[in-house]
């Protein structure tokens, strides 16, 4: 396998009209993507737009019952409230610069639509979402925040009006318009270029928290932990780290309604090599039914550099409960006046869980987006009455 090969996981498992394109992509990518010229401006946007960087917070109330420090990287305080923005910038900038006019998305819960209409208004590129029409219903204000900022939602009623359909929605789309359109994926998933190219994208992540644990404390922390959903907010703060042998990474999925072990969205920790969306990886059994109390760690599969990671053991992957994120939800916005998405709370719940082991004296915890858009779910699953 050529392209995109993480020891042999990746790969670019298309269908013969996407080989093109995908291959224009990724010499447009390597070409323009890596100019000193696109990275001067992409750093530009993520500064200005975003608002980078993104502070290194160490969290003294929340380590106070251990013996670890505890730090957090606070992606939440980007614009829109998660690192998705990272990506949707570059992704939008290197389309706009490609000559595409069109960017088009799928969608589950709306964040990556969300943050894909953002950069649509950015750059002035026509901006169509697909979601499935059970989301559209479940998720209206997010349907309603898009379509404010001009996108168009397009909803999918085929199959199981889900996520899935969606991709498949957004992927004809391509297939019809490949000439000026832009399919913006999501994370670090998909046929080569998008996982290394979202990586590369997202790696300001963990570019940032290196220096800045470096600057404030003289050294590494000794462990580097993050939600895995798709992968990206976890290859974003890792790749910084990767030969770093004395940081342990570690990686948090869905881990599903913990008593019902059935139900769990975790590819790494429990699912099979496979092919699915156009690239080689771990993936849940088709009977399985992905479950996460949060929308964004619901995937069936995972990006291939992960799946490489955990063979290489590199990175040591665990699925997450419902119950302990819920927990750690709580423990983070009591403690620090945090309030954590529910994704990134997988990752405090089992950065917790390494506090309270004693192995690691500082704990670095990707703190990937605010929990504002969980506040009805949370609600629903706990009250103070
Ligand atoms: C979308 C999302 C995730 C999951 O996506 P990754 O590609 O795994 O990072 C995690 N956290 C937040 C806050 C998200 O919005």
């Amino acid at each position: 396998m050529s392209h995109g090969d993480f020891e042999g996981y990746g790969g670019r498992h298309v269908p013969e009209p996407l080989e093109e394109p995908l291959e224009q992509l990724a010499n447009a990518y390597d070409e323009i993507g890596k100019s000193d010229e696109f990275q001067a401006e992409f750093r530009d946007h993520l500064a200005e737009y975003a608002g980078r960087p993104t502070s290194l917070y160490h969290a003294k109330n929340l380590s106070e019952p251990y013996d670890a420090e505890i730090y957090l990287k606070r992606e939440d305080l980007l614009h829109g409230g998660a690192h998705k923005i990272n990506n949707c910038l570059g992704q939008a900038l290197l389309a706009k610069k490609a000559g595409r006019e069109r960017l088009i998305a799928e969608t589950g819960a709306g964040q990556h639509g969300t943050a894909t209409a953002m950069v649509g208004a950015l750059f002035g590129l026509k901006t169509e979402i697909y979601m499935g029409k059970k989301d559209v219903e479940r998720q209206k204000m997010n349907v309603f925040r898009m379509r404010l900022m001009g996108a168009e939602v397009n909803e999918v009623t085929r199959g199981g009006e889900g996520l899935a359909d969606a991709v498949d929605a957004a992927l004809e789309d391509l297939v019809e318009n490949v000439e000026d359109t832009h399919y913006l994926v999501g994370s670090v998933v998909g046929p080569d270029p998008f996982p290394r190219m979202v990586r590369d994208f997202q790696s300001v992540i963990g570019e940032e928290a290196r220096e800045q644990f470096i600057d404030r404390t003289g050294g590494l922390p000794d462990a580097a932990v993050a939600c895995v959903g798709g992968g990206s907010n976890a290859m974003g703060l890792f790749h910084a780290f990767r030969d770093d042998e004395e940081v342990a990474l570690y990686g948090a999925e869905g881990g599903g309604e913990g008593a019902d072990s059935s139900r769990h969205a975790a590819p790494l920790a429990a699912g099979n090599d496979d092919v699915i969306h156009g690239m080689k990886t771990r993936v849940i059994d088709e009977d399985v039914e992905v479950h996460s109390v949060s929308a964004g760690l619901d995937y069936p599969g995972v990006g291939p550099e992960h799946a490489m990671f955990r063979e290489i053991g590199r990175c040591e992957y665990t699925g997450v409960t419902d119950d302990e994120a819920l927990a750690a939800f709580r423990k983070l916005s009591e403690t620090e006046g945090i309030i954590p998405a529910l994704e990134s709370s997988h990752g405090v719940a089992r950065g917790l869980q390494l506090a309270d082991e004693g192995e690691h004296d500082t704990i670095l915890v990707n703190l990937s987006g605010r929990g504002d858009k969980d506040m009805e779910t949370a609600a629903e699953l706990f009250s103070f009455e």
